[in-house]
């Protein structure tokens, strides 16, 4: 009987007082650490003493292959993703991998998901409250999933006036999907709607930009960027983007503060 374990790990944006406890605890009990090279350069306190398996940017499924390996050999190994590991991360793939080769979850090999704070979160988070409303997540990334059911997705979201998240903007190679995805929401929302654009939260050199539909292109996007696009109510003030929840519809806010 199998007695390893799989532990898929959501390490958060990057900082470490940004990671779960239930995450750090996790990568402590380990016997192999198995990550993209530029997250496991996140963990390096969590390294000492730890087996090490690294790999680049397209090796996904090797990495999983890897650590399922590792697992059904009997060691406990932490396989990490950035930001929250069901969140365009190593989850799906790990948990495809197991079910095609059969495993059920009463076989042996226990897998554990211990969630990370993902990167729409951390990024709302350093420019007020933009996500207070409904909201979505689309990734521009068409690498996988074909541009047209992107497309589809982005005038869904944009004529449904969610706040939309947009991962994986735009990448030295793909530039192209950031300036259509531009002209879909230009279709539906006004000009002015506040953009927030946030790279590298929790890393070095992260960066906080707040723009609108019509300039959000005239600002630097790249691989560590999450867009946040307002819906038709999102307002800034004073450096801070909010969506409202509709209190001010139903109560007098001044009122409200009076009363505190
Ligand atoms: N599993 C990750 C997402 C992986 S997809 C999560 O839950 O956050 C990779 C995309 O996530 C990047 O292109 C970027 O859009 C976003 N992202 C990941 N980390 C980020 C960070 N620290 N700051 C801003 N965006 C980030």
């Amino acid at each position: 009987m199998c007695t390893g374990k799989l532990m898929v790990i959501g390490i958060g944006p990057g900082a470490p007082d940004e990671m779960t406890l239930r995450a750090r605890s996790a990568l402590e009990s380990a016997d192999v650490i198995v990550g993209y090279k530029t997250y496991l350069a996140l963990l390096t306190p969590w390294l000492t003493g730890k087996k090490v398996v690294g790999s680049g940017m397209m090796q996904e499924l090797q990495r999983c292959a890897e650590a399922l390996k590792r697992a059904r050999k009997g060691e406990r190994v932490a396989l990490i993703s950035s930001g929250d590991a069901g969140v365009y991360g190593m989850a799906g793939p790990v948990y495809e991998l197991l079910l095609e080769s059969g495993w059920r979850p009463d076989g042996g090999l226990t897998v554990e998901v211990i969630p990370g704070v993902t990167a729409l979160l951390s990024c709302a988070s350093r420019i007020g409250a933009p996500l207070t409303h409904d909201f979505c997540a689309i990734s521009l990334s068409d690498l996988l999933t074909p541009w047209t059911v992107i497309e589809k997705r982005l005038h869904a979201a944009a004529s449904a006036d969610f706040v939309t998240a947009l991962y994986n903007p735009k990448s030295r190679k793909r530039t192209e999907q950031i300036v259509q995805a531009q002209a879909i929401f230009l279709h539906h929302r006004t000009p002015d709607t506040p953009v927030a654009i946030v790279t590298a939260a929790g890393r070095e050199r992260e960066s906080t930009t707040l723009a609108d539909l019509a300039t959000m292109l005239t600002h630097p996007i790249g691989m560590q960027t999450t867009l946040l696009i307002g819906n038709s109510t999102t307002f800034v003030q004073s450096g801070v983007m909010v969506t409202p929840r509709g209190y001010s519809d139903k109560y007098d806010l001044g009122k409200a503060m009076e009363r505190t």
